[in-house]
């Protein structure tokens, strides 16, 4: 039986045309036709002003703080809540990652968490030199308090939309909120170029600098000449082909992938209302004035560990993931500091987050029937549970 799998590439059968162009041209280095105009359909579709393509979604992330000055001895705040590509580069930088808790409706950076923060370090007088906001698994952060936070302190903020291409928060792309905005490519992703990323802003200055430091620093000039220091961080012209096929298909990917998270609200209801002591499941919810791409339907449950059920969908073929396990409980930022939402909680809501916690198979190939017997199979689990207790 082949295994159901959580998120996988999702080809929309235009990307080879891209690809045979760029060998037709011998365009098989960073630069070509195929990056200028991925680029272009990203900014056409976000609206976004301008834009990099980079090799990697962490690169983007990595030139945005460079490009806002981050150096040894800054700190960055970045949510707990997130994948550790979202921090790494603070570190790279020789900066340090100040976490924040996350909030339980969106579970994102928490508004609350955030101005205690900043409100501390104000006190210390050492503001962050920029806060990386994240949109996890697809729906939108509390922008609004956000940036307001931001405004009041003159904080730049960084958006992750690595996981929200097309996401919206009150009409607007996710990406284009902030200072600077990224996206990835990476396989796992809505859309992928098989690996990439972008950096995106309104600020042509900021994206030219990326551009330049992202191609090895190289200064006009009729020899090599170099006064800073570069990264070999730009696309590939082939795999920027496959993003341009990718973007005719973004799309409909989002509704499919919507589509997906209402049928497992759908199915689980009906478990829900038919059996009094089934586990209380939540949702990300989408609040008012937002627009998740659902690139990941998670659940989160109470009263049954999240790793029982990962390994009863495992022994059925069905691949489940744990949400992120928070970055102030990783091993390597243990010394970093952490500011929870509710100081007197037990345990951070970021914890509770990843304690009870899941990703179901969400990739948009994943048949109705699949998906059935995704959802009876959670069901039949946490029945079960429900019966033990
Ligand atoms: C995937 C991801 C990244 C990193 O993107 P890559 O293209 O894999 O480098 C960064 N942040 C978040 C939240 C992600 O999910």
């Amino acid at each position: 039986m082949k295994k159901i799998p959580l998120a996988i590439p999702h080809m929309s059968g235009k990307e080879m045309a891209y690809i045979e162009q760029a060998f037709a041209e011998n365009w098989i280095a960073p630069v070509g036709p195929n990056v200028d105009l991925f680029e272009e359909k990203v900014c056409d579709y976000t609206g976004a002003g301008f834009a990099t393509a980079t090799s990697s979604g962490t690169a983007a992330i990595h030139l945005a703080l460079q490009l806002l000055g981050v150096t040894q001895g800054d700190t960055v705040f970045c949510p707990s809540f997130t994948f550790a590509a979202s921090a790494n580069p603070i570190h790279y930088q020789g900066a340090e990652a100040v976490f924040i808790d996350s909030e339980m409706e969106t579970w994102n950076m928490s508004p609350i968490a955030l101005e205690r923060a900043l409100i501390d370090a104000k006190q210390k007088a050492q503001l962050p030199k920029a806060i990386i906001v994240v949109h996890i698994y697809g729906q939108p952060a509390k922008m609004t308090e956000i940036m307001a936070l931001a405004k009041a302190y003159q904080v730049p903020i960084v958006e992750d939309a690595a996981e929200s291409l097309g996401s919206l928060y009150e009409g607007v792309q996710t990406g284009t909120i902030g200072d600077i905005g990224i996206y990835s490519f990476n396989g796992n992703k809505i859309i992928t170029t098989s690996g990439g990323g972008m950096l995106v802003s309104a600020n042509k200055a900021w994206t030219q600098e990326a551009k330049f430091l992202s191609e090895q620093a190289k200064e006009l000039s009729p020899y090599y000449q170099h006064e800073k220091i570069g990264y070999n961080y730009r696309l590939s012209n082939v795999s920027a082909g496959i993003g341009c096929g990718q973007m005719e298909v973004l799309q409909e990917r989002i509704a499919q992938k919507r589509l997906i998270f209402e049928h497992y609200v759908e199915g689980f209801t009906r478990y829900i209302e038919t059996f009094s002591n089934f586990p209380r499941i939540t949702c990300q919810r989408e609040i008012e004035g937002t627009f998740s791409n659902r690139w990941l339907s998670t659940i989160h449950i109470e009263g049954v560990h999240p790793l029982l059920l990962k390994e009863a969908l495992d022994a059925n073929g069905i691949e489940g993931r744990l949400l992120w396990k928070p970055l102030h409980l990783q091993p390597v930022f243990r010394k970093n500091r952490f500011f929870a939402e509710d100081v007197d909680a037990p345990i951070s809501n970021a914890q509770h987050l990843f304690e009870g916690g899941l990703c179901l198979p969400s990739a948009t190939q994943m048949t109705p029937k699949e998906q059935l017997y995704v959802i009876q199979t959670v069901a039949k689990f946490l029945i079960q549970a429900g019966e033990s207790k």
